[in-house]
């Protein structure tokens, strides 16, 4: 056992004494799809460059908490929420359900434009389950959101369990001038994973979402964690291939992370469970960029909880850092999204 008492279990190998990397001669993939000629050679599709193509201007998300909660919390589904849920963990200190939507927008918009150059902007939903009202509130909602000067669309966190063919014909409404993307949770497409994690519904549930979304005008995208001790590498790897199977335009990833206040934490101080070591995670994420479609854009691809409440696992990086060590990596290796398929 690891000095750490962390249990490692078998499916993430530790790195043998002699052990090299094999260099694969490089092949960039081109993003002719996405890329101008000034801008780039990507590795992977990066959901800023696709925004920027699609814009021909740079294009920021403003998060906003609409003051919504969720089914998995109040009962309606579960109470507690999915074991590892903390909405801070993810929730930006300046987005807050106490100033107004329009305050948030209007607070956000200028920020973003100074401090990144942004010129365009989508209204990101973020906080809990944001189809989890009646339609006539998400209409006010999401209107009012699009209402400023600058938005050019909506990004909608939600729950696969959340969504209807009325939430949905809203949207398709909605998306027939504006950008229009829908992301649901999913975290993994195995049922004993979901049923651990507390998540309240199964990959058949979000099949059934993507299936009332798709050909209605809406951009789908799917987020996943890596890392649940409930499966092996190669279970991780395999949900690459699974998505790349599914119509969606975009994913997020991220590896799992323990933060304070969580039924995680509870079962990690009880009963260690392995986490990602940093270049642990960059390398299953340069092999679950090679066996992931190329048409797919990544959204995300590392999680960052706030110092205060993250307990494990604890790297130290910046954003920047974590994305300069991916592509160092992929590019030593000579990997590109979809290399592998
Ligand atoms: S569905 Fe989202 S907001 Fe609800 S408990 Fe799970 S992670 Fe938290």
């Amino acid at each position: 056992m690891p000095a750490s008492g962390i249990v490692r279990k078998t499916f993430w190998p530790e790195q043998k004494p002699g052990m090299v990397q094999t260099f694969v001669p490089v092949r960039i993939m081109k993003v002719a799809e996405i890329s101008d000629k000034k801008t780039t050679v990507r590795r992977y599709n990066a959901f800023g460059q696709y925004m920027k193509q699609l814009y021909r201007a740079p294009v920021y998300k403003v998060n906003v908490d609409a003051g919504f909660t969720c089914p998995n919390r109040d009962g309606t589904v579960a109470t507690g929420g999915c074991i590892y849920c903390n909405n801070d963990s993810f929730r930006p200190s300046a987005c807050t359900s106490t100033a107004s939507l329009r305050e948030q927008i209007s607070k956000g918009i200028p920020y973003l434009r100074s401090r990144y150059g942004a010129e365009k902007f989508i209204v990101y939903f973020q906080p809990y389950t944001n189809t989890y009202a009646d339609v006539g509130i998400l209409d006010r909602l999401y209107r009012e959101a699009l209402d400023n000067p600058g938005v050019v669309g909506l990004a909608i966190g939600t729950r696969p369990d959340c969504v209807d063919e009325e939430k949905i014909a809203l949207l398709e409404t909605l998306g027939r001038d504006h950008f229009v993307l829908v992301e649901y949770g999913l975290q993994s497409i195995y049922d004993t994973t979901l049923s651990f994690i507390n998540r309240g519904h199964d990959y058949a549930c979000f099949k059934h979402a993507l299936s009332i979304t798709i050909g209605r005008g809406i951009h789908v995208g799917a987020h996943l964690i890596l890392g649940f001790p409930t499966e092996t590498r190669e279970e991780m790897l395999a949900m690459a291939d699974e998505v790349s199977r599914l119509p969606i335009e975009f994913l997020k990833i991220h590896q799992l992370q323990v933060v304070k206040e969580t039924a995680l934490a509870d079962l990690y101080a009880e009963k260690p469970f392995a986490v990602f070591g940093y270049h642990e995670y960059i390398e299953m994420l340069a092999d679950f960029l090679e066996r992931l479609s190329p048409d797919i854009v990544l959204q995300r691809l590392f999680a960052a909880a706030p110092d205060e409440i993250l307990i494990a696992p604890l790297w130290n990086k910046t954003r920047s850092e974590l994305l300069r060590d991916l592509d160092a990596f992929m590019e030593q290796r000579g990997s590109y999204q979809g290399k592998a398929r």
